[in-house]
């Protein structure tokens, strides 16, 4: 299929972003996180290597890469830094409901090629004030006039919105339609104003830069993305959101015990001929590390092989696709806990090469991140329908 990354393309594009993990993301990544900027090195690096295009079919000018092959663009990145792999994956997430949703509108195919040859980043817009992190229902709703629309939003949490060539945003599909009756709409930034609501100083994922935002935007009808948002969001963005979140958690964690089992080999260097004791420990974390990661990829292969669309709305594909992102987002900081209690002092401390406080804050927004207490009362009541596991 020519819509598919060849192999050769994929590893070129995973090495682009391993060059760019090690020579720009990692080299940035403590002063993003300090200073709760943008990673504007990074991403002017992957535009450069023509990474922000990797979802996008090749016939548009994109990588075509399958989901598998993104986590493993995403987890790379994370193992330098946190931030910018949660903006690549938002982005990808964002590319992906266009791709995989709205190729049969003349206006989204010529974007895609426009994004591939330009390197557009997207943003996302689902969070909404009144709506409590529930994403599959707007307040806001968007008003068409002829062939344009207007639409305005008040969101809570807007990642780097500043910094995006377009945002997709939830709302309702009509004044008078239910709240939870979506779609998603492609706001550009030509045509449309910002203003910062709230602020972003949090404990991690400080490169994300993710104030509130009240939007006013217009436009031609046709950035509507076709269908509803409840059928994109359930095959296209939820299982890209939880299984590119969960392998950039994963490669938090990563870090974390490599510069565990740094510290461990520093240690027996010096004593040659025994096993520090200390080294168990990273024996079982890399027991947990393991499990984790074969948790997401095992849902990125199972989901690259499905046929069509349809069954990713069954209740089977949305149970699976919540525990993993349940189980990532609790595990990945027990794991770099546990990292630290290897590590002690050095890693406690901000500034050695054994840091762990960016790597620890950054994995605590993962539970947060859709909170996990809402999607486990949807598997609660999915559970009480459903039986085969
Ligand atoms: C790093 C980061 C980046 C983000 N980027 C974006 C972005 O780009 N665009 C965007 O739109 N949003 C973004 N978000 C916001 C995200 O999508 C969620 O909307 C937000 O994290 C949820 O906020 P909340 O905790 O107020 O939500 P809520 O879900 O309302 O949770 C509030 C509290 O209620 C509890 N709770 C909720 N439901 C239940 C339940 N059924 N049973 C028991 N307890 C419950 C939760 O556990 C939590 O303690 C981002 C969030 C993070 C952390």
């Amino acid at each position: 299929m020519n819509d598919v990354a060849s192999h050769s393309e994929f590893e070129r594009l995973l090495a682009a972003v391993e060059k760019i993990s090690i020579e720009v993301a990692a080299a940035h990544a403590a002063e993003v996180d300090t200073q709760a900027r943008f990673p504007h090195e990074t991403l002017a690096a992957l535009r450069a290597a023509k990474i922000l295009s990797a979802p996008i079919p090749r016939e548009f000018g994109g990588g075509g890469c399958t989901l598998t092959q993104l986590t493993a663009l995403c987890s790379t990145l994370a193992q330098a830094c946190g931030s910018s792999a949660m903006v690549l994956a938002m982005h990808y997430i964002q590319v992906a409901c266009i791709a995989r949703h709205a190729q049969d509108s003349a206006f989204f195919r010529g974007y895609l090629a426009e994004l591939a040859s330009r390197q557009y980043i997207l943003a996302s817009m689902t969070s909404e004030v009144g709506t409590f992190g529930e994403t599959r229902a707007s307040i806001c709703a968007i008003e068409r006039s002829g062939d344009r629309f207007i639409l305005n939003k008040d969101a809570t949490t807007g990642s780097y919105c500043e910094y995006a060539d377009g945002i997709l945003v939830t709302c309702r599909r009509a004044a008078d339609a239910a709240g939870s009756d979506q779609v998603l709409v492609l706001v550009r930034k030509d045509d449309y104003k910002l203003t910062r609501t709230t602020s972003w100083d949090t404990l991690g994922m400080r490169g994300t830069c993710s104030p509130g935002f009240q939007l006013e935007a217009t436009g031609p009808a046709e950035q509507i993305v076709p269908g509803s948002f409840a059928d994109s969001s359930a095959q296209t963005m939820v299982p890209y959101s939880h299984i590119l979140w969960s392998s950039l958690w994963w490669g938090i964690a990563a870090d974390a015990v490599a510069r565990a089992a740094e510290f461990v080999r520093a240690g027996a260097r010096k004593n040659p001929g025994a096993v520090p004791p200390v080294a168990t420990r990273l024996a079982e974390v890399s027991t947990q590390l393991q499990a984790m990661r074969h948790n997401w990829l095992a849902l990125a292969t199972e989901f690259d092989a499905t046929r069509g669309m349809q069954e990713l709305l069954s209740i089977g594909w949305a149970l699976k696709l919540n525990n993993l992102k349940i189980a990532a987002s609790d595990t990945a900081p027990q794991i770099v806990h546990r990292a630290l209690q290897i590590v002690g002092i050095l890693g406690y401390k901000n500034d050695t090469p054994f840091s762990l406080g960016r790597h620890y804050r950054d994995s605590l927004s993962a539970a947060l991140m859709i909170a996990n207490d809402r999607i486990a009362a949807k598997n609660a009541s999915m559970l009480l329908v459903f039986k085969n596991q």
